[in-house]
């Protein structure tokens, strides 16, 4: 049996879900047990959550309200559409509830003027715990029996509100309890993706995108065949389509390139998700819920057994570059590792590390901390911080036998001012730092070159 995971737009209203419907019969079909299915809130519908709470928070009670009752009229008028038959009075109370609860939740922060982490999850939360219902309804309906199956109950996470870390031992014997019972029975379980909860019930959330972690890890759950990512592109894409007008399809990927493209900006996959596959070497494949009919892309341990050495390019905009410069006038030893105690201290990632011998730059993505972060490194160096940049990285597991490959990457991308070069030891991507301005031109040059029909 395969999990199949479908995306905000696959589930965005009442045609999608039909698309969604005869994608998951035809699996049923093909594999006789089956499928787990996992799904994302409707398209927009996260962050019109997320609104809702910082307006609550902000104490404006009639935006918030209003915003909650454009919800519930968007998804009773879906409901309406999807299930008008025997299971329409049943799901109307389930959404019923979820939207009164959201009501409650609203006009509690109302009062308190202040969200924390662990009431943001539960709002988040519900967009899935919708979706999820309506779409366990609507198979129930075109005659796939299906149960609704409680994320809170399957996936087990630390208490990490917002980007909680799955606990693997207890969602696995969660899952045998919650999902693998369903599957037994000869039964679809749907479950809302990104949704989880601690031991002690607390709803959490798996940071954004995470529904894809959520598949993958129902994935490795239900020992499925295949995970795949039904989504709104043909499959992972030699470049992110938003950036490059007609980028082509990938369409063999090794876990190891999708986990560096995902890392460094190719959305269409959450960097998390690879981890379950890899642990029991279960493939994953990306697809397209418009064109069913596709390949989409696969990918695997040992991805393509041959091809060009640069496999896809990505980019990540909104970076920070933070250079450090020993103020001693030679580098002592000690000083680097003095530079990323302090990264650590305030749990902030850095992406791209290069050296000199008296200084170091490196880029970071998350800003929370990073006034914090320079204001210790100031006590033993002299710091300098420049936002807005870019990251742009070619990626492919063949770039370690081709020294032709960073030369053409530096001298394609001449004319633009690369503020950071680095390759690592892996030689599996050349990752170069620009301003973000230059961003959708170098990434043009480069896909011409490696790419060009
Ligand atoms: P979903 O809602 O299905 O999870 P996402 O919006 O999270 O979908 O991810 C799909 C999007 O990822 C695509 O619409 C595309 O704009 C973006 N994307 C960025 N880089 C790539 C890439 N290299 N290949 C494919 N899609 C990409
Ligand atoms: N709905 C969540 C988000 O928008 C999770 C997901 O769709 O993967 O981030
Ligand atoms: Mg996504």
């Amino acid at each position: 049996m395969v999990v199949q995971k479908f995306g905000g737009t696959s589930v965005a209203d009442p045609a999608a879900i039909r698309r969604l419907i005869e994608i998951v019969r035809a699996a049923r079909t093909r594999d006789g047990r089956g499928p787990a299915v996992v799904v994302s809130a409707m398209s927009g519908v996260t962050d019109a959550l997320l609104a809702i709470a910082a307006a609550a928070g902000a104490g404006k009670d009639a935006d918030a309200l209003g915003r909650v009752t454009q919800l519930r009229e968007r998804h009773h008028v879906a409901a309406r559409d999807l299930v008008p038959g025997a299971e329409l009075p049943a799901l109307t109370r389930h959404l019923d509830q979820q939207f009164d609860e959201l009501t409650a939740v609203v006009k509690a922060l109302v009062v308190l003027r202040e969200v924390s982490p662990r009431t943001l999850d539960v709002v988040a939360a519900m967009g899935e715990l919708l979706s999820s219902r309506m779409v366990a309804a609507a198979l129930t309906e075109a005659g796939i029996p299906a149960d609704w199956v409680d994320a809170r109950r399957a996936i087990v996470t630390n208490d990490d509100h917002t980007r909680a870390v799955p606990l693997m031992r207890e969602t696995m014997a969660a899952m045998r309890a919650s999902v693998v019972p369903v599957l037994d029975a000869g039964r679809v379980p749907v479950l809302g993706g990104f949704v989880a909860a601690t031991i002690e019930g607390h709803t959490t959330t798996l940071g954004r995108g995470g529904s894809d972690y959520s598949g993958a890890i129902v994935g490795a759950g239900t020992d499925a065949a295949e995970i795949q990512i039904w989504t709104d592109v043909d499959g992972m894409l030699t470049a992110d389509p938003r950036v490059i007008a007609a980028p082509r399809l990938v369409p063999q990927l090794s876990f190891k390139e999708a986990a560096e493209l995902a890392y460094f900006g190719a959305k269409v996959l959450h960097p998390s998700t690879i981890l379950p596959a890899v642990e029991r070497d279960i493939p994953v494949r990306i697809l397209n819920s418009r064109k069913p009919e596709g390949d989409g892309t696969l990918i695997t341990a040992a991805g393509a057994a041959n091809g060009n050495a640069v496999t896809a390019l990505a980019c990540k905009r909104d970076v920070t570059v933070v250079d450090i410069t020993s103020s001693r006038m030679l580098m002592a030893y000690g000083f680097l590792r003095q530079v990323f105690e302090i990264f650590e201290r305030f749990t902030t990632a850095v992406d791209v590390v290069t050296t000199s011998e008296v200084s170091v730059s490196v880029t970071v993505d998350d800003r929370r901390h990073l006034e914090a972060i320079v204001e210790a490194l100031r006590a033993f160096a002299e710091v300098c911080v420049e936002p807005e940049m870019a990251l742009l990285c070619a990626v492919g597991d063949r770039l370690r036998n081709d020294p032709e490959t960073a030369p053409r990457v530096v001298r394609v991308l001449e004319e633009v001012p690369l503020r950071m070069i680095s390759q690592a030891a892996s030689r599996r991507n050349i990752t170069v730092i620009m301003r973000q301005a230059d961003l959708p031109h170098a990434m043009q040059r480069l896909h011409e070159e490696f790419f060009a029909q």
